[in-house]
């Protein structure tokens, strides 16, 4: 197993945030609590739950969200989009959202009903994009806003300053924390970071880390977010098609070994898609020397 110095001081362990979607059959219902019961053990900052694309799992997201507050006490983020909906709709669901113990959510605009990649046509008495979104939210409550943001631009964005522009429009309404797409290229991040700084914006970046479960599945998910997939990444996967076990294995490594890089750079704070599933997430962390939360609540995370 290979060694990472993460070159931390001690006292100082990186935060971490787990994505979550709402599970769609019995199955998946399973599946998902199953990885939360694991992976609350490594004590995230918090936990978030996506909103269905085209708007279409407001009760999913809702009773997910709901069970999560209720059940596990892990500090819950609601994933919201402005899809398909008036402002007057948007709001009633951050009430329902606010009366199941919501105060943070991830503001975004969404994906048009008719897929990724098909032009975004905003509700005629809707938000228009994430920077509206933000700007409604924050006339509602005092609530953590988290945002997107695309280290390799998003796929509409004419160009990369736009992007920047908007993630500065959201800030400069409220957003308090961006959250990346995924990114397996840590220069990329880094050249993306220091343009935000120039910016003039100020808030956390969180670098969003996709470990990976599958990466035919996940080549085809990237091209369509716009991000790219390392030609590196195809060598340390070669050949492991029938090996699922030795493939595991690879997938934590390439993750640690990301983390640990970014954090060798100074990065202190992950979010990490799970799709829903907790062993290769947990061993990343066993290969970072994470620790679990211990019986006394000790926090979890540390790593010398
Ligand atoms: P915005 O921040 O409003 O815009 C993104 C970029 O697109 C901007 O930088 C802007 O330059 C460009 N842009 C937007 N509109 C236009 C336009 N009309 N013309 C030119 N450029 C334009 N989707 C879901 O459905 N549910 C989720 O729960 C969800 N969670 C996500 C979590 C994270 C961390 C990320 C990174 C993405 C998530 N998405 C989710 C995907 C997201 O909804 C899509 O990427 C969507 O296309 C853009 O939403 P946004 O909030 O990023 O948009």
């Amino acid at each position: 197993m290979a060694s990472f110095d993460l070159n931390r001081t001690a006292g100082s362990p990186p935060r971490i945030s787990f994505e979550f979607f709402p599970p769609k059959s019995a199955d998946m219902e399973g599946q998902l609590w199953s990885a939360v019961g694991d992976l609350g053990t490594w004590n995230p900052d918090f936990v978030s739950v996506t909103y269905g694309a085209g708007g279409t799992t407001r009760a999913p997201t809702l009773s997910t969200v709901r069970r999560l507050i209720a059940d596990t006490g892990l500090s819950t983020a609601a994933h919201l989009t402005c899809v398909s909906a008036t402002k007057d709709e948007v709001h009633q669901v951050v009430e329902e959202f606010k009366a199941a113990g919501v105060r943070h959510f991830v503001a975004l605009r969404g994906d048009p009903p008719e897929g990724v990649g098909k032009a975004y046509a905003p509700h005629p008495g809707g938000y228009a994009n994430a920077a509206e979104l933000v700007a409604g939210l924050r006339q509602i409550g005092d609530f953590e806003i988290s945002v997107s943001a695309y280290p390799e631009k998003h796929p509409e964005s004419p160009d990369a300053a736009a992007d920047i522009d908007m993630l500065k429009r959201k800030v400069d309404n409220g957003a308090t924390r961006a959250l990346t797409q995924f990114f397996f290229d840590n220069d990329i991040f880094a050249r993306y970071l220091d343009r935000v700084r120039a910016a003039g914006i100020t808030i956390p970046i969180v670098p969003g880390i996709m470990p990976i479960q599958n990466l035919t599945q996940l080549k085809r998910f990237a091209a369509m977010c716009g991000a790219s997939i390392p030609a590196r990444l195809d060598e340390r996967f070669a050949c492991l098609d029938e090996q699922p076990a030795r493939r595991a294995e690879v997938s934590a490594d390439v993750a640690a070994e990301q983390i640990a890089e970014l954090s060798r750079r100074g990065l202190d704070e992950f979010h990490l898609y799970t799709m829903n599933r907790a062993p290769l997430v947990a061993a990343t962390f066993e290969r970072l020397g994470f620790r679990r939360a211990g019986a006394s609540g000790q926090a979890a995370g540390a790593a010398a």
